[in-house]
């Protein structure tokens, strides 16, 4: 049922516009949402997981746009909105989370005034009830002593304190969902783990989904509910973590769990599978990941493979499409 669904992205297309015409980034992408729920999108660099995400917020750059596809929010159709109204709901209603919290932080404005600024942006508060509130949640992202620290600037707060600010600032509307892109990667592995202990925390007591942008299978197995892998702009499996993490279906997921990298043995890479993700627009035909498959067979090379219901899930792969579910070759 839409409506009971936070998000709910159906066959989103994310493309490029070039002098040499219209390159595809993303294709027919679905996914949803439930309250509270946590989805871990992850992938190399260049699957499309950030393009998808960034679409989500509305800061998808020129010239790549969104081709096609529906997105809907809490049951209501947002994509095709006047821009206006997209980047008003957006801006209350998806919260946002970036790598590097000092893109997010204005340098010349108090930690206070901008969770403010951004409170009375999207809540008929008063200057008091505002300050109020803003009180209340750097003490809620576990800022100590928010009183004194209403008043710094960010260069007064070290990397994983600003990004708990940022935090603070991605839910001060209440938001539905929050896109939380890559949101520890720069951070040291003993403050990644309160991060991500935060993240699930106000998943859980305030009802937001997060949809999680990583390439990092250690930080998707610490705090997601389920996971949708992505390979050359297609999502080619989604299920919960635990089966996912214990039993992929997809051979590349497959592969990716080769090496799982965790918050005490941290890789900053996810493991080598021989080859390299093709570029957009290089696509190979058939399934983009046959030139790297070890369980390849004929018609890889020639058929793009369906996105199949498997149990709680999804998985695109001709292994599956005969109607019986076999495991990749290891
Ligand atoms: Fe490998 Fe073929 Fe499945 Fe693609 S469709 S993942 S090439 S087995």
């Amino acid at each position: 049922m839409t409506a009971a669904l936070a998000l709910d992205v159906r066959d989103l297309s994310i493309v490029f516009d070039t002098r040499r015409g219209s390159m595809t980034a993303v294709q027919e992408v679905s996914f949803t949402l439930a309250r509270g729920e946590v989805l871990g999108l992850v992938g190399e660099s260049g699957a499309g997981k950030s393009l998808t995400g960034n679409a989500l917020i509305g800061l998808l750059q020129a010239p790549g746009r969104i081709a096609g596809g529906e997105v809907h929010l809490d049951g209501q159709r947002i994509d095709a909105l006047p821009p206006e109204a997209q980047r008003r709901l957006r801006g209350k209603r998806i919260g946002a989370i970036f790598q590097d919290p000092l893109t997010s932080l204005d340098p010349l404005m108090t930690v206070g005034a901008q969770l403010v600024e951004t409170i009375r942006t999207h809540l008929p508060l008063s200057a008091p009830a505002a300050r109020a509130r803003a009180m209340d949640l750097l003490a809620e992202v576990g800022i100590a002593d928010p009183a004194g620290r209403y008043g710094q600037y960010p260069h007064q707060f070290s990397g994983g304190m600003r990004q708990r600010i940022v935090i603070a600032l991605a839910i001060a509307a209440e938001p539905d969902v929050i896109v939380a892109d890559e949101p520890t990667t720069a951070l040291d592995v003993s403050v990644q783990a309160q991060i991500l202990s935060l993240l699930r925390r106000l998943a859980r007591d305030h009802g937001t989904a997060i949809v999680l942008v990583t390439h990092d299978m250690g930080v998707i197995a610490e705090i997601a509910d389920r996971v949708a892998v992505m390979y050359a702009g297609r999502i080619v499996e989604i299920g919960p973590v635990t089966e996912v993490l214990h039993a992929a279906r997809h051979p590349y997921t497959a592969g990716l769990m080769g090496l799982i990298p965790s918050l005490s043995r941290r890789a900053d890479r996810l493991p080598q599978i021989a080859g390299s993700m093709p570029r957009p627009g290089q696509w190979p035909v058939g399934c983009s990941f046959h030139p790297r498959c070890p369980s390849a067979g004929p018609r890889c090379a020639a058929d793009v493979p369906r996105p199949l219901s498997a149990d709680d899930g999804m998985v695109a792969c001709h292994l599956f499409s005969g109607g019986t579910l076999s495991p990749p070759a290891p």
